[in-house]
């Protein structure tokens, strides 16, 4: 018998700190493939190719539901939400029965009504395959992991590497585990345990010798024992609202109850104890433009991670540049922001031409105010542009009509729409070239560190304002649970069991 195997994905990262909604156009940016066309991701790096290779190397057939990816931003509104989920769940219903289903979702997605619209997917998939067939649900290691999802899902399997390079293999593990318990080979219970530890990424890192460093190689090296299907861990994204979010770890053992409970419980406690390992340093801007000035050449990047557009900000904060500007920078300094309106301003211009714009802060005003710039325009571009590795790897994206802006010595890269940072592709879509420039502006609190592995001579995290701060708490929570750290230093284990 060929096993029918379903496989849909609903990938986004939500931030409740930033006024938009993500709407289905800006899914579409990056991708909403329905039904047959999900198979076009097959070779590409998502999770979904890596669950289409497991599907074939089992002979399974595939019922390809939806695939739809967007950058990180707002909750979803109530109407784009309300299209992927069906546009997810008709063709499981016009399918069943199947023998199992594979999501590949992100876990932290929110939308205006559902604060936890994968638990809500999963409950509604579970509806449809009935109780039997396994569910496996494969997660970014920042989800924020519910009891629903918990209890709707046969396995729920997350990334293990931060930055995010094994999205593939992540997926491929996700369908392993899913044949497996199909095939009747291991009967999956899982446990998730955590604790109230909320941390920006900067320090999230799954290599050296970060916190999360640690608590991977202890979740792969628990996978090499007897019993033990799958090791999970967790540092939730702090740029939700949402009761009950925690980092800690997620074990699934094949039907070893007490042992899943008793491992998710020492990754818990483990978090626990380098909870202070993962508050990043932070500078000033001034401070860190200083120690990169004392530093022979560069380029010296300027982390402004309260502005990371793959955490959810807009892109559009020109609080960095605006230190720069007042500090008289006068080194070559590539920064950049979405700003349509300027880069219109910019095309109408044309090449070479001077313009003057109000820049930054059009799409969120909460977090600052524009700044008069005047500069020359040297580039403009549809902002097409390839990733090169990735849960986006082998796709391309775009940064919509785009220009660099030189304001002095600084190079702004005007953008229309956010995108996902994941190395320096879109710098290098508008023909800058880091060896060139003494600072560097960047916006992801993580992913420089493969963008620029061989290139930067140093990084400083800045100390600006924004919906995806270096330090959390300027966050201003309203139903996060208290005590959390770094609020409150009291230690609470929560037990989630399937
Ligand atoms: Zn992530």
């Amino acid at each position: 018998m060929t096993p029918r195997i379903a496989v849909g994905s609903i990938f986004q990262e939500s931030n409740e700190f930033v006024t938009t909604q993500t709407d289905l156009a800006l899914f579409r940016n990056t991708y909403v493939h329905e039904r047959d066309a999900l198979l076009q991701l097959a070779g590409t790096d998502c999770e979904v190719a890596g669950v289409l290779a497991v599907c074939e190397r089992e002979r399974a057939q595939v019922i390809p539901l939806v695939a739809a990816r967007c950058v990180s931003g707002g909750p979803l509104s109530d109407a784009c939400y309300a299209s992927l989920k069906e546009a997810l769940l008709a063709p499981l219903r016009e399918a069943a029965p199947v023998d199992g289903v594979v999501l590949a979702m992100h876990g932290s997605m929110t939308t205006i009504s559902e604060g936890d619209p994968e638990g809500d997917i999963l409950e509604a998939v579970r509806q449809i395959v009935g109780p039997d067939v396994p569910v496996v649900m494969t997660l970014d290691l920042h989800a924020h992991v519910t009891t629903r999802m918990v209890k709707h899902a046969t396995g729920l399997v997350s990334f293990t590497h931060y930055p995010h390079d094994d999205t593939f293999t992540t997926g491929e593990r996700g369908a392993t585990l899913l044949f497996a318990a199909l095939h009747g080979k291991v009967k999956p219970v899982m446990a998730m345990a955590k604790v109230p530890l909320l941390a920006c990424g900067c320090n999230g890192q799954t290599f050296g010798d970060a916190p999360m460093a640690h608590l991977t190689r202890r979740g792969r090296e628990l996978e090499t024992q007897p019993g033990i299907l799958s090791v999970s861990c967790f540092q939730v994204h702090p740029n939700n609202d949402q009761p009950g979010m925690g980092s800690g770890g997620l074990v699934i053992t094949d039907n070893d109850p007490a042992l899943a409970r008793r491992l998710a419980s020492d990754l818990a406690e483990e978090f626990w104890a380098r909870r202070h390992a993962f508050q990043p340093d932070v500078l000033s801007v001034a401070d860190a433009v200083a120690a990169g000035r004392a530093i022979h050449g560069g380029p010296v990047l300027l982390v402004d991670t309260a502005d990371c557009a793959g955490g959810g900000a807009p892109g559009d904060s020109v609080a960095l540049l605006r230190e720069l500007l007042t500090l008289g920078v006068t080194e070559r300094t590539f920064v950049m922001v979405v700003d349509p309106d300027a880069a219109k301003a910019c095309a109408a211009a044309g090449i070479g031409q001077t313009v003057s714009v109000e820049l930054g802060y059009h799409i969120d005003p909460t977090w600052g105010q524009p700044i008069r710039v005047t500069g020359a325009v040297s580039l403009l571009s549809d902002g097409r542009f390839l990733y090169t590795g990735g849960a986006y790897g082998g796709t391309w994206a775009s940064m919509g009509l785009s220009a660099v802006l030189h304001i002095g010595s600084i190079e702004t890269l005007v953008m229309s729409y956010p995108t996902y940072d994941w190395a320096d592709e879109q710098y290098r879509a508008a023909g800058m070239d880091a060896r060139q420039a003494k600072f560097i502006g960047v916006k992801n609190p993580m992913n420089y560190r493969i963008a620029y592995r061989d290139v930067a001579k140093t990084a400083f995290i800045v100390d600006t304002p924004g919906p995806t701060p270096s330090d959390i708490r300027r966050l201003p929570y309203r139903r996060l649970q208290r005590p959390s750290f770094p609020f409150d230093d009291v230690c609470q284990v929560t037990l989630i069991e399937s």
